[in-house]
């Protein structure tokens, strides 16, 4: 069962409290894919620049990732630059240049086409719009978007939650969209603009789940040092869209299975910079985790 995504493909530079690093693997649709490929097939929907080293490239073919849909561009991969504050839940960005993503149209291969699950991360909601409008009929759609859009299009956001099943968000985003502080409240507003579910992220503080007669909350798994946050929300949506594709159990309890997936994946994800971690990880490892964060989480039986 494959997973389609389609978002942005970047080069980063990182600074956090505890170090730099430099020209390092970036954008939305890298880190999701990564995550989600260490439980079903991915197919990306990108674009890079002839710049995009070559080393990357074979490093994202050599995941269970089809790259047919990452477009080549002549110019440059859009490049990111940041710095966290001490608080990590604060960043600045200080540099950014889309390079040929500005002009991204995404187009999908004919083989794309028929993928069951699909994730739209953060790029302008007509473009997110336009990728849903080429699927056939995706059993699951996530997606997720940031102030920018919001600000700038927030119609066609409207539009877009018209038709999504999953939105995947943070909490400032969620307030922003919804106009309500209080997150149940706005929750409840975003749901009522169509998807099924809503999923806010709230970084440090883990993540909640609403839907219209159910709420699911858990903790972020306790970490003694977050190397890099950079990419977790991503990473998060790639390990729930990854355990939803791998189990097919669309099920309130098999959400609750894929919402500690994600959450299992995004806590290794933060353990270094950009997808360090990530390129070293097992398989093992993440089902080790899960059953350390079933037991953090065991009210009943100790
Ligand atoms: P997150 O930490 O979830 O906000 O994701 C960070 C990733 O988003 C970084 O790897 C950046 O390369 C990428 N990024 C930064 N700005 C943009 C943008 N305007 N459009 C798309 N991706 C971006």
């Amino acid at each position: 069962m494959s997973i389609l995504v389609v978002g942005s493909v970047f080069i980063d530079t990182i600074e956090t409290p505890h170090g730099r690093a430099e020209s390092v693997l970036g954008g939305a649709a890298m880190y999701f894919s990564i995550a989600a490929s260490f439980f079903a097939p991915v197919r990306m929907v990108a674009t890079v620049g002839e710049d995009f080293p070559k080393v990357e490239m074979d490093f994202l073919g050599s995941r269970q990732i089809d790259l047919s849909g990452l477009k080549v561009q002549p110019g440059q991969t859009g490049s990111w630059s940041g710095r966290y504050h001490e608080d990590m839940n604060q960043r600045d960005t200080l540099a950014l240049d889309l390079g040929v993503f500005g002009n991204f149209d995404p187009d999908l291969p004919a083989s794309y086409r028929d993928a069951p699950y699909a994730f739209l991360a953060n790029i302008d909601p007509k473009l997110q719009s336009r990728v849903l409008d080429q699927l056939h009929r995706p059993k699951i759609v996530g997606c997720d978007t940031m102030n920018h859009w919001i600000n700038e299009s927030r119609g066609e956001i409207e539009k877009l939650l018209s038709r999504v099943g999953l939105l995947v968000i943070n909490d400032e985003e969620a307030r922003l969209l919804s106009g309500e502080h209080n997150i149940v409240r706005a929750a409840r507003k975003l749901l009522a603009m169509g998807p099924h579910r809503v999923l806010i992220k709230r970084g440090e503080y883990g993540v909640i789940q609403f839907s219209a007669d159910s709420v699911f909350a858990v903790p972020a798994f306790p970490l003694e040092e977050v190397f890099d946050p950079t990419g977790a929300g991503d990473v998060f949506a790639g390990g729930l869209m990854g355990q939803l594709a791998r189990s097919g159990d669309t099920s309130e309890a098999g959400l609750r299975r894929a919402i500690v997936y994600g959450s299992v994946m995004a806590s290794f994800c933060v353990e270094d910079f950009g997808p360090g971690r990530l390129r070293r990880l097992t398989g093992e490892e993440i089902e080790q985790r899960y059953r350390q964060f079933v037991a953090l989480t065991n009210i009943e039986g100790v």
